[in-house]
């Protein structure tokens, strides 16, 4: 075959929307994996792409993905057997598929992806999703199959349709920076995300002034080290978060204003006064420590001691005190004894969370923690774990059951579980339903808040409703 013919299975793209394409998107891990995912299907929208619910339903279907933990590759093989088979049923039908594999597993696995899934026609990195339709146009000619994962000098963010649809729900993510060079040693991070950039302040602006058209009253900064961010100004100056924070609470209007995530190192006195000036900054902090152990923090290469993160949470609270604290925690980190995971416990008995997420350490090639011996078994990670998100547990309990008996302004995002229920987020990210007509999604109304479930809260909506 030569390069011109199309490859079997592989639709040839056209440059038009007169043929409507089926385009579904599988998104797995963070939120910025979720930005990205809407970010390839604006890109492909000019070729016709349109998202479907089901992959039966394809003519290309994204599988955009997470290597965070171990098991992560496994992960993928798995879903593309399952891929393959929809891909062989849709060709017996006539029906061309195109396969992509995109995010961090594509980044870091590419060729073994490729090696052992050849019905895979692009294996894309997270960097380079500006380049798809010329990806999938490469695929319709070539004898093999497509592979993107270089970081490209250009930006990918300037060559990405402006014209973005702001989501239905009146929230929306929106990334700011990209990369890591901390360079945790547990963590693949700067390695599949790359270095650490920042988008222009007016390219992010310009992004939020649209959503908001659109409706949006909530947006969501997104960045591996968001509170790094240090984008050029449209005064030719260095934009910090807090800048960017205040821009768009003053001149953009933006209700709620939420960033994530963010590392202590990085909460500078201007972004720590911000909460306190601007009521638009949501009153919850996703503020990772991963371990209450100065041995463990300095051997994770975190920059910060236990204590650091104590004055910083007392500094924010002083400067916002209704202000809800989340965290990532590690359990097991290579040379963690049973010493150094009491001194994580007791940090979070002092700081009280809202909410965290907490994981066993997973070893992941590559990183400096892997080949440092002193792994910890198993069973001890298992006990740990346990031991840990117990007092989780109780901590984010008790913080919702605060707030039973209190009225909350709710920005309600979609409709709840149960028919007549429609849901959405307080200012501390809490999951709130109530009964309730769909003309509601995408305002903010007061809710009073009479139920703590599991994980979220119910509640009756209040007369004071802002349908602004
Ligand atoms: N940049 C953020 C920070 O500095 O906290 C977090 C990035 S990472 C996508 C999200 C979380 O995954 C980390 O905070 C960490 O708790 C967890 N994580 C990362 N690598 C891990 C590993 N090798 N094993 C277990 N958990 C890990
Ligand atoms: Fe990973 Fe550390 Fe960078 Fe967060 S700060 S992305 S945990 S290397």
């Amino acid at each position: 075959m030569n390069s011109l013919s199309p490859r079997p299975g592989v639709a040839t793209p056209q440059a038009s929307t007169s043929s409507t394409r089926g385009l579904h998107v599988i998104t797995w891990g963070c939120q910025m994996n979720v930005y990205d995912s809407e970010r390839m299907s604006d890109v492909l929208r000019p070729l016709g792409y349109r998202a479907v619910s089901t992959p039966d339903a394809a003519d290309m279907i994204i599988l955009n993905t997470c290597h965070i933990r171990d098991r992560a590759a496994e992960k993928v093989f798995s879903e593309l057997g399952r891929l393959r088979k929809v891909k062989e049923a849709r060709a017996e039908q006539g029906a061309a598929t195109v396969l992509a594999v995109a995010g961090c597993v594509a980044q870091a696995e590419g060729k073994e992806i490729l090696a052992r899934a050849p019905y895979v026609d692009i294996v894309l990195g997270p960097q380079t999703y500006h380049r798809l339709p010329e990806m999938v146009a490469r695929a319709a000619r070539a004898a093999g199959a497509v592979i993107e994962t270089d970081f490209p000098v250009e930006q990918k963010f300037d060559f990405l349709p402006a014209d973005r649809a702001a989501p239905a729900g009146g929230s929306a993510f929106l990334t700011i920076q990209e990369g890591c060079d901390k360079f945790c040693s547990f963590c693949v991070v700067p390695y599949t995300r790359g270095a650490e950039s920042s988008r222009p302040a007016q390219a992010v602006l310009d992004e939020a002034r649209r959503l908001v058209a659109g409706g949006v009253r909530e947006i969501t900064l997104l960045g591996q080290n968001v509170n790094a961010y240090h984008g050029e100004g449209p005064d030719g100056r260095t934009w910090g978060l807090a800048r960017l924070a205040r821009v768009l609470a003053g001149e953009l209007g933006i209700e709620r204003i939420r960033y994530t995530t963010s590392h202590p190192r990085d909460m500078e006195d201007d972004l720590i006064a911000a909460h306190r000036d601007l009521p638009q900054l949501m009153p919850f902090l996703h503020l990772p420590v991963q371990s209450g152990s100065d041995r463990v923090l300095a051997a994770m290469n975190r920059g910060h001691t236990a204590d650091d993160y104590r004055t910083l949470v007392a500094r924010l609270r002083e400067a916002r005190p209704d202000l809800a604290l989340s965290s990532d925690f590690i359990v097991g980190h290579p040379g963690e004894t049973d010493a150094d995971f009491a001194d994580t416990m007791r940090l979070i008995d002092e700081i009280g969370f809202a909410q965290a997420y907490s994981f066993k350490y997973s070893s992941r090639p590559g990183t400096p923690a892997a080949g440092a011996g002193m792994h910890v078994p198993e069973d001890v990670k298992d006990a740990r774990l346990q031991e840990l998100q117990a007092m989780l547990r109780v901590q984010q309990d008790a913080f919702n059951d605060a707030t039973i008996g209190q009225v909350v302004p709710v920005l309600f995002t979609g409709r709840g579980r149960k028919p007549g229920q429609v849901s959405g987020k307080s200012p501390w990210l809490q999951a709130v339903s109530v009964e309730g007509p769909d003309s509601l999604i995408g305002q903010i109304a007061n809710v009073d808040i009479r139920h703590r479930y599991t994980n979220s809260l119910g509640g009756i909506l209040t007369e004071e409703t802002d349908r602004a």
